[in-house]
């Protein structure tokens, strides 16, 4: 990384948000601005005091950029991404200040999802965790559903993927996914479950498999989610530990997914600026919103 100090992040993140040169939250001015400190720019037109982080999930938090800069290379550049326990222990921060930090990425990340996903797509819904908020393993514990969807691609080879933590695999949650991630004139290919009847009513091309018909196993007729299912457990449990609550859950899989659609990405210098971006674009997310859960 070539941010030695928080002078050049705040340079760098200066060109994210006004590629094309500075403009004036406040009266929309385009001349350049004063420069008061590393991060405040003045406008020389009605005196505003702009931060280069203000309004932007890096708002209003008192970890150095360096150390905000070096978490996302760490997030971005690690394979499998890091635990907070880890990112604790690499920056030398609090667990409190780690564990917020990966959840604000997090809301950055799902922001950058936003192109629906398209041609034939496979949906299911699979089982995680079973482990409960302070529960130790084994007891209280509850599986959450999760529904996936991925695209197919032809002649193999797999392409995007959205997943959502649903309270129950009913009709509503399920179709409502399918409509929220996936382009309306794309094939949906379901099994046999009636919770996705409705989707011919969206517009969508349904395949069903009946399982039982085919005899085939859901590894077989559904290859895809069933591939990324086992990915993603695996990530919780080893990445994870495990402990991931279901109060949070959602801000996992969007992290799962943002890697997953990243996996061929070449440059992971790309991948590192690519957050930023979203970074610098997405709103602040308070403590309180990080504790309790966000609202995807
Ligand atoms: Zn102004």
């Amino acid at each position: 990384m070539q941010f030695p100090d928080d002078e050049s992040c705040a340079t760098y993140l200066e060109q994210l948000r006004w590629p094309g040169g500075f403009i004036c939250p406040q009266c929309g001015g385009t001349e350049e601005p004063w420069r008061q400190t590393r991060c405040r720019l003045v406008c020389p037109r009605c005196r505003y005091q702009a931060s280069v982080t203000g309004g932007t999930i890096f708002d209003k938090t008192r970890t150095p950029l360096t150390t905000r800069f070096e978490a996302v290379w760490h997030v971005t550049t690690a394979k499998n991404g890091l635990s907070a326990k880890t990112l604790e222990r690499t920056l030398g921060m609090s667990y409190r200040t780690a564990w917020t930090m990966l959840q604000r990425l997090r809301v950055a990340m799902v922001r950058s999802e936003r192109e629906p996903l398209s041609g034939l797509i496979e949906v299911d819904e699979s089982f995680v965790g079973g482990v409960e908020r302070g529960g130790k393993r084994g007891r209280g514990t509850r599986r959450s559903i999760v529904v996936i969807a991925i695209e197919i691609k032809e002649p193999k080879g797999f392409g995007r993927i959205r997943m959502r933590y649903v309270p129950d695999a009913s009709g509503d949650n399920l179709v409502a996914f399918v409509c929220d991630v996936a382009r309306p004139d794309a094939a949906v290919h379901t099994d046999g479950w009636r919770g996705y009847n409705e989707l011919p009513k969206h517009g969508y091309l349904h395949q069903k498999s009946i399982l039982s018909s085919t005899g085939d196993p859901a590894h077989v007729s559904m290859p895809g989610v069933h591939r990324v299912a086992s990915l993603l457990k695996r990530w919780i449990l080893g990445t994870h530990q495990g402990s991931v609550t279901a109060g949070h859950l959602q801000s996992y899989l969007e992290e799962f997914t943002f890697r997953f659609n990243r996996r061929t990405s070449r440059s992971r210098g790309l991948v590192f600026r690519r957050l930023l971006e979203q970074a610098v674009i997405t709103e602040p997310v308070t403590e309180a919103k990080i504790t309790h859960g966000y609202l995807w």
